[in-house]
């Protein structure tokens, strides 16, 4: 058995040191790039969102590889995905490969079937060696977050544009590279340590965007074409409503004692929408309401015919929170040159409006 699983920005770096103790032989798809959504779209229905696509994309360059068992996430919530594991088998069958998938199981078993699924990879390897592989893999989760942050907040104060990006591709490797906590502790403190020393340019006060939306096109620089690192370069410091790591352990972790992880955002939403929609729409809609006032301006990520963000895109100019919102489809139709002009403007937009320039 030679398995593979989707790229989905950083987590396969977590994903390979869960796997590495456990003596799983696998294989890493090439990072996405044009060839993966050439791919992507070219076996894919038209209409189905970029997360799907991509996967897809991934999937094809890993069974060329080799790869014959395919980790992969499904969801028994109001939106497609739940579905796509079954089309996406089909293809790769359609197209000759001779696959199997194996669930990941978060929605409905949360932490449990995510262990069991390593155990049945690993050959039924004993239970503390899988949950000492996984709490490997989440600490690695962690540093790789914790270096988005500081990087994301630094880039927008750097004096020579382009310092902070090679620093943080750097940590990324030496992240991936550490094969023990004292390697990868190592790691994060010698480069959050060069992060830190950066020249910065002297009492700049940068705009603050939050940038939201579905989890895939959140969390995949390819797919949302960097749009943190662009917003960096025009001096804005950038936070997302999710990451990783945290998403992790409070799905896995509160969920399944019945705490509802996003309660706050929930109720936030609640005068605007009163039920889950799928994806991550509610939470959408929530954080725009609770965000207001702490931020300048929040840029909502929606992959093309995604319902969920579609919905909480038509709700977000009626709420009486006034944040200053940029919705931003994502598809293989999006232009990079296009977004970069249109986050230009959105930002030259914003501080006139702080300045008192535009009346709202
Ligand atoms: S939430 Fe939207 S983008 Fe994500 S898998 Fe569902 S339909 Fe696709």
């Amino acid at each position: 058995m030679r398995i593979t699983f989707p790229h989905i920005g950083n987590a396969y770096i977590a994903i390979k040191a869960m796997l590495d103790p456990l003596g799983v032989d696998y294989v890493v798809p090439p990072k996405c790039n044009k060839r993966t959504l050439s791919l992507a779209t070219k076996y894919s229905p038209e209409g189905v969102c970029i997360p799907f696509k991509l996967n897809l994309g991934n999937m094809i360059e890993a069974v060329e590889l080799g790869a014959d068992h395919i980790l992969n996430v499904t969801g028994h919530g109001t939106c497609r995905m739940g579905y796509y594991f079954k089309v996406q088998e089909q293809i790769l069958r359609d197209m000759g490969y001779d696959v199997t998938m194996m669930l990941t199981g978060l929605s409905e078993h949360k932490l449990k079937g995510f262990l069991n699924l390593l155990r049945s990879v690993s050959n039924n390897a004993p239970w503390s060696k899988i949950i000492s592989s996984f709490a490997f893999g989440i600490s690695k989760m962690t540093a790789l977050d914790d270096m988005e942050i500081l990087a994301n907040n630094m880039r927008a104060f750097e004096i020579h544009k382009g310092t902070i990006t090679p620093i943080y591709r750097k940590s990324l490797q030496a992240i991936d590279d550490a094969s023990d906590y004292r390697a990868l502790k190592e790691a994060v403190k010698e480069y959050g340590q060069e992060m830190s020393e950066v020249e910065v340019i002297p009492d700049y006060k940068p705009l603050k965007i939050l940038v939201v939306g579905e989890i895939y096109v959140v969390l995949d620089p390819f797919a949302n074409m960097d749009v943190e690192m662009e917003l960096g370069k025009l001096g804005v410091v950038t936070k997302r409503s999710l990451y990783l790591s945290r998403w992790v352990k409070k799905g896995l972790f509160f969920n399944p004692l019945g705490i509802d992880q996003w309660r706050d955002v929930h109720k936030a939403a609640m005068p605007y929408l009163k039920r889950d929609i799928g994806g991550d729409g509610w939470e959408t809609v929530g954080e725009k309401v609770i965000s207001t006032g702490h931020y300048d301006g929040m840029v909502h990520l929606a992959p093309f015919t995604c319902m969920p963000e579609g919905t909480a895109q038509c709700i977000m100019p009626s709420t009486k929170e006034d944040l200053p919102v940029l919705a931003i489809y994502c598809d293989e139709q999006t232009s990079k040159a296009g977004m970069i002009t249109r986050l230009e403007a959105f930002t030259d937009m914003i501080t006139m409006k702080k300045a008192g320039c535009l009346s709202q």
